[in-house]
């Protein structure tokens, strides 16, 4: 009698210590979302593009927590998504491109000088899989384990149709949302069943939301209102959550949200423009419901909320106005190796923990992500498996000011991703260290050279006259890679590997 009377005073004590110690720790991620497209300035200052959108739950969101001026994640979808819950660096994972719905599929555009090397297409999986990246325990199978509740909603992207990658509830979720193996969504429109229309669906239709179809709801709308829905279970049995709430918007295809768009035609956008800043107005709006839902429910004190986007905005086609302006003071877009398709919004509150209205300048990367949410959420990791790159940025929300300028940031994209090449967005690799950043132009073996700290708009390659930082920079990034047993393209004439950044 006395030990079932010890059991439940055990089970109360952990219960306890559950319900107050692990802070829940949601994943706010926009597809595709520029470094400017929000009111919020994530610069030093307010800037004509941010003047175009209209996002106050971003700015109630910063004055809240702490600000990341200098965010970096991969160019393109995938090789971010795998990174943030494996905490590798895309060179490491080899998923270096977005990967395909089908299963060995490549995405790669077409080039008849180079070839792309022999990449993870399947993305990542958690059992052996052809072309794909194992990891064992992703980071929300980690978070479970802990006695977390896990949940996705929306755009997965981690995997290739018939993988594991590609089911969220392989990936350690409990509950999953409309994630899948799509990139983007048929249709944003509850009118179109979201593409669900006999006849008319491709494998972009997005999957679950049965309860919205027909009804004029957006797809950011339902989602957010799934989201709500699956955080009443954790919250009734007072477990701690992990939500991942990655928002299809503001990809391609761009629909107008017909709650915001007239604000922005009124302001003279031309239609496309205004109707991709109806998408972040939406987005926008689904984070406010957030923050509402948290404080409604008296669990906004113990919420950890972490707002990102996966990749630049896009910039070289399907946006209106003239190409690769759509990030400015940024140049270039998503797929570039330049700052606007690798610098995002970020964003950390972390109530008790980050003061109100902080911002700090030091550079973190996408893989920073993992061993950060580990630290949140208090769990010492045993596996080592799988090498990490990463590094937790937890010190920096508690102080802002701690600067780090000798630790390498390294990006790698061996691919061409469209037709068009200008602008750094295909072939190349890329270094930040301190205030400088190194491109390799693969294709065109050439070395560029920033300082990002005088010319935040890379328009001045400094390469001539610093040859010695120039020699420095490429060493590393040469050491670097080689170590993440990063993949380089072959040239096709000769059957060669292209050459590493310092053997120029
Ligand atoms: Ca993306």
């Amino acid at each position: 009698m006395k030990s079932i009377y010890l059991y439940l005073f055990f089970q109360l004590i952990c219960f306890n210590v559950f319900a107050q110690n692990k802070p829940n720790i949601i994943l706010f991620l926009v597809d595709d979302m520029g470094w400017m497209d929000t009111s919020q300035p994530f610069g030093n200052s307010t800037m004509p593009l941010n003047k175009q959108f209209h996002t106050p739950n971003m700015e109630r969101m910063a004055k809240q927590g702490v600000l990341f001026s200098n965010a970096y994640v991969n160019a393109v979808c995938t090789p971010t998504r795998t990174s943030l819950i494996t905490g590798s660096s895309s060179a490491r994972t080899h998923v270096t491109n977005w990967t395909s719905i089908h299963a060995n599929e490549q995405t790669d555009f077409p080039d008849s000088v180079l070839k792309t090397p022999d990449w993870n297409v399947n993305g990542l999986s958690t059992g052996a899989n052809q072309q794909s990246f194992l990891i064992k325990k992703p980071l929300p199978q980690i978070l479970k384990e802990a006695g977390y509740f896990t949940i996705h909603v929306g755009k997965a992207h981690w995997g290739s149709l018939g993988t594991s990658g590609s089911d969220p509830t392989e990936l350690g979720f409990i509950v999953n949302i409309a994630g899948s193996s799509l990139g983007h969504p048929q249709s944003y429109l509850g009118t179109d069943n979201y593409g669900n229309l006999p006849g008319k669906t491709t494998f972009n239709a997005v999957p679950d939301l049965q309860q919205f179809y027909g009804k004029d709801i957006f797809l950011t709308e339902a989602l957010t209102q799934k989201a709500k829905k699956a955080m009443d279970y954790p919250i009734q049995h007072q477990k701690p959550f992990f939500l991942s709430l990655c928002h299809y918007a503001v990809h391609l295809p761009i629909q107008k949200d017909n709650r915001f768009v007239d604000r922005y035609i009124k302001a003279g956008l031309d239609p496309t423009e205004a109707a991709y800043a109806s998408l972040i107005e939406g987005m926008d709006k689904s984070l406010g419901d957030i923050m509402d839902f948290l404080e409604k429910k008296g669990i906004a004190k113990n919420t950890i909320i972490i707002f990102m986007s996966d990749n630049g905005g896009l910039a070289n086609t399907g946006r209106g106005g003239k190409p690769n302006t759509q990030n400015y003071p940024l140049r270039g877009g998503k797929g570039s190796a330049y700052e606007g398709g690798i610098r995002v919004p970020l964003m950390v509150k972390w109530p008790g923990v980050t003061k109100p209205n902080q911002r700090t300048n030091q550079y973190v990367m996408v893989e920073d992500f993992f061993p950060s949410v580990l630290e949140m959420a208090a769990i010492k990791e045993v596996d080592k498996s799988t090498i990490r790159d990463g590094k937790s940025y937890v010190p920096l929300l508690k102080n802002v000011s701690y600067a780090d300028t000798t630790r390498a940031l390294i990006f790698h994209y061996p691919h061409r991703w469209t037709k068009n090449e200008n602008e750094a967005i295909a072939w190349t690799s890329a270094i930040r260290l301190g205030s400088w950043k190194l491109i390799y132009l693969m294709k065109k073996k050439q070395l560029e050279l920033y300082n990002l700290a005088s010319d935040l708009s890379e328009t001045q390659n400094l390469a001539q006259t610093h040859p010695n930082i120039v020699a420095q920079l490429a060493k590393k990034l040469g050491e670097e890679l080689r170590s993440r047993s990063a993949q380089m393209p072959i040239w096709k004439a000769t059957g060669k590997q292209v050459a590493w950044p310092d053997e120029l």
